[in-house]
């Protein structure tokens, strides 16, 4: 991949969202019940040079919003309204959808109808409002990916996939990258990778991976790394070892590139500089 052709993405939307205030919330409340720090996030993202920026809509499904008061669609098209309002044309807008909080049938009492509907639910809620991409994120459990790819495959919009590993390489539920891939293989994905659970240093061999079984474009989003003692006692995370922690992505050949939990617009800033000085 040359370096013109790799996408900035943002880093991470709930921890940094958390960072912002003293009310520590579910955070998809905020689009609702605090949407000026979910502007001023995804602006701050935008400012530091993300090309793509996520809606703060990962939790927002029925299952999680049952009983709040609000429904998935007003907390949803929030979400994503906040985010093209804050990219005002300078960077894409991707809705985004994590997994549900429940396990599907035979390991929990999901089935798969339950969890088609709620998808589509919470993804048609975000498309109506016109994001530019969906993305899938976080998934453990790769018959869940499935199912909301299908609820995504409804809109003519590219899916980015990506699930979350273990240090042995493989999901919570227990699937191989080689599984992912070969599961997603006939559905219609745009790109597929890896984001969360893991610092930089851990996910690039299962992003290395990814590229053994696929000739997909590759997502690359990975956790912060270990936090470290700040000189003030406060958690700090160090941006140098992860940037220097996702430089090897790009042999790799990642076309997608940003930070999860724990990065925040600093760590986007210092990553493009590394990559295109
Ligand atoms: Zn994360």
């Amino acid at each position: 991949m040359k370096k013109e052709d790799i996408v900035l993405l943002d880093g991470a939307v709930g921890t940094s969202l958390w960072a912002k205030t003293e009310n520590k919330v579910a955070v998809w409340r905020y689009n609702i019940e605090n949407p000026e720090i979910v502007l001023e996030l995804a602006r701050e993202y935008v400012d530091a040079g993300a090309q793509i920026v996520l809606a703060n809509t990962f939790g927002a499904n029925r299952i999680a919003v049952q009983g709040s008061g609000y429904t998935v669609q007003e907390v949803v098209s929030s979400g994503v309204r906040l985010a093209k309002q804050a990219a005002d044309g300078r960077a894409k807008v991707a809705l985004s959808a994590g997994p549900l909080p429940l396990l599907l049938e035979p390991y929990g009492d999901l089935t798969e109808e339950e969890c088609y509907e709620a998808f589509d639910e919470q993804i048609s809620a975000g498309v109506a409002e016109g994001p530019d991409i969906i993305t899938l994120q976080t998934f453990m459990d790769i018959e869940m990916m499935k199912i909301a790819v299908k609820a995504a495959s409804r809109h003519n919009l590219p899916i980015f996939c990506m699930m979350t590993f273990t240090e042995v390489g493989k999901t919570m539920m227990g699937n191989s990258v080689e599984d992912c891939v070969e599961e997603l293989k006939d559905l219609p994905v745009t790109a597929i990778g890896i984001n969360c659970s893991l610092g930089p240093e851990k996910a690039v061999p299962v992003l290395r991976q990814f590229r053994q079984y696929t000739d997909l474009p590759l997502l690359f989003k990975p956790n912060a790394g270990m936090p470290i003692q700040g000189s003030a006692g406060a958690t700090e995370y160090d941006i140098e070892a992860f940037v220097e922690g996702c430089m090897p992505a790009l042999d790799c050949d990642v076309k997608y590139i940003g930070g999860c939990c724990g990065s925040n617009p600093d760590y986007i800033r210092a990553l493009k500089k590394r990559i295109w000085g």
